[in-house]
């Protein structure tokens, strides 16, 4: 029990001493920063944890630049193939995500520009012998995808394409 008089975090109305439970909203007084949000913006709050979900996806397949930084500097089609196995690893445990993907036409466009885009770069890089422009495809990948992670996770077009992969992924759950 509370011995002083407090303010819902909820609803803000102020309860009496004596009670832990707001007499307004039956909001506990001790209800987690979570339950709060959860409570006042259910529709919001099932957004932002699936977003954080699907960020640690994302995060998960990060090596597949990293690969891609490794193969640029070196070259090496070692380090391509890791890029493919990562890639094609991606498409097998989120096979429903990358279906997604190819239903959307926002990133059906981006992911098409950006693979035929990354492949022309890969290919200057093999086949370049000229230092000058093997430095500079270099310089080019790397821009490339810092600029691709800021589209990915920080533009108004990928929070919109977030919307539409929950609605998707609600209607197909229920
Ligand atoms: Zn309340």
């Amino acid at each position: 029990m509370i011995k002083y008089n407090w303010v819902c975090n909820q609803c803000s109305n102020v309860n009496q001493a004596g009670t832990d439970i707001c007499t307004t909203c039956g909001c506990s007084a001790y209800a987690p920063p979570d339950e709060i949000d959860a409570r006042k913006d259910p529709s919001g709050y099932e957004l932002r944890s699936f977003r954080a979900l699907l960020d640690k996806k994302v995060i998960a397949f990060c090596y597949t630049p990293v690969f891609i930084v490794v193969f640029a500097f070196n070259g090496n089609l070692l380090a391509l193939m890791l890029v493919v196995l990562s890639i094609a690893s991606l498409v097998i445990t989120e096979f429903d995500f990358v279906k997604f993907i190819f239903k959307d036409k926002w990133a059906k466009k981006s992911f098409a520009g950006y693979s035929v885009s990354m492949l022309l770069l890969f290919l200057v890089r093999v086949t370049a012998t000229n230092e000058v422009i093997v430095n500079t495809v270099i310089a080019l990948i790397l821009v490339y995808l810092l600029a691709m992670s800021y589209y990915l996770f920080k533009s108004q077009a990928s929070e919109e394409f977030l919307s539409r992969y929950y609605k998707h992924h609600k209607e197909n759950v229920n």
